[in-house]
C-alpha cells in the first residue's frame, strides 16, 4: 500500500507537497499530514455466539472528526480495534484511500498503519513516545518525540517513567505519542474517560486543536452523548453491532433515532 505519512513540508495544502519528513525542529505545533479516508465496509466480528460487529458500514471522509457513541457493549471499541489491526474481522473490509487494510486476503499489520497503544510501563515517557517512530534513527526520534510532548505540555517530564503521571497526564502522553507519528488517521477509544470534568474538557479542547492542526482523519469512540456531539463534525450511533443512525451533531439532536432520545443536552 501506499505510505500512510505523506507529509507536507508547509502548512495547508498546496502543490509544493513533498512526501517525507519536514526537518526535525522542535516546537509546539503538531505537524501537518494528509489525512486518509477510512471504510468500513461490511464489517462483521463474531466472539462465539456474541455478534460484536453486525455489517458495519462507514466512510469517515479525510480529516473529518467521526464519533462512535453508544452503550457499553456495542461494538464500538470492537469497531476501533480493527481499524487499527490489533482486532481480526469475521467477514467486510477495511480501507484506507480505497487500499484494503484488512479483508479476505490481506492483512497489514498495527505497526504498518500508525496507529497508538497503551504506554509500556519500563520505558521512559520520551521513550513511550518515540517507540513508534521506526522509520527515523534513535536520535531522530528522540527529536521528534520530545517535540511531541512538548506539544501536549509535558517536555519537562521526558526523562521520567509513566507511574509517575497523573491519569489526565497519562491520557496526554499517549495523544503525543499518536501524534508523533504523525498518522493520517487517529484512533482514540474514550480517551477522557477517568478524567475528572474539569481536566476532561481541557484535554477535549486540547485534543482539538492538535487535531486541526494534524488535519489528520480521527475517530473518537465514547459512550457520552454530549461529548460526541461537542467533539463529532459527524456522530454515528451503535447499538448491539450496528449503526443505529449517523449525522451531524446538531441533526441526531434535534431528530434522534434511539440513545439520545434519552441523553442530557449537549450545552
Ligand atoms: P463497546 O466498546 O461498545 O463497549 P465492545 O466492542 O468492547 O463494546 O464489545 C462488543 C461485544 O463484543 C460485547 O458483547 C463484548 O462482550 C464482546 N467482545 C469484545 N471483545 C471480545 C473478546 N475478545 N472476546 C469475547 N467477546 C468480546
Amino acid at each position: 500500500m501506499g505510505t500512510m505519512f505523506g507529509l507536507l513540508k508547509a502548512r495547508g495544502r498546496s502543490s509544493t507537497a513533498v512526501k517525507g519528513r519536514r526537518g526535525s525542529t522542535a516546537r509546539g505545533k503538531a505537524a501537518v499530514t494528509f489525512a486518509a479516508r477510512l471504510t468500513f465496509d461490511d464489517v462483521s466480528r463474531r466472539f462465539g455466539d456474541t455478534l460484536a460487529l453486525d455489517r458495519v458500514s462507514i466512510d469517515v471522509e479525510p480529516g473529518e472528526v467521526l464519533c462512535l457513541l453508544g452503550p457499553s457493549g456495542c461494538g464500538k471499541s470492537t469497531l476501533l480495534r480493527i481499524a487499527a489491526g490489533v482486532e481480526r474481522l469475521t467477514s467486510g473490509r477495511i480501507l484506507l484511500d480505497e487500499q484494503e487494510i484488512a479483508g479476505p486476503n490481506r492483512f497489514v499489520p498495527p505497526e504498518k498503519r500508525g496507529v497508538g497503544f497503551a504506554l509500556f510501563p519500563h520505558l521512559s515517557i520520551l521513550d513511550n513516545v518515540a517507540f513508534g517512530l521506526k522509520s527515523l534513527t534513535r536520535s531522530e526520534a528522540k527529536v521528534e518525540a520530545y517535540a511531541a510532548l512538548e506539544r501536549v505540555g509535558l517536555g519537562h517530564y521526558a526523562g521520567e517513567y509513566p507511574h509517575i503521571l497523573s491519569g489526565g497526564e497519562q491520557q496526554r502522553v499517549a495523544l503525543a505519542r499518536a501524534i508523533a507519528p504523525r498518522p493520517s488517521v487517529l484512533l482514540m477509544d474514550e480517551p477522557f474517560s477517568g478524567l475528572d470534568p474539569r481536566l476532561r474538557e481541557r484535554m477535549r479542547e486540547e485534543t482539538l486543536a492538535i487535531l486541526h492542526e494534524t488535519h489528520a482523519t480521527f475517530i473518537v469512540v465514547t459512550h457520552d452523548a454530549k461529548e460526541a456531539m461537542r467533539m463529532g463534525d459527524r456522530v454515528v450511533l451503535m447499538r448491539k453491532g450496528s449503526v443505529v443512525q449517523t449525522g451531524k451533531a446538531l441533526d441526531l439532536y434535534r431528530a434522534p433515532k434511539d440513545i439520545l432520545a434519552r441523553a442530557p443536552s449537549p450545552t
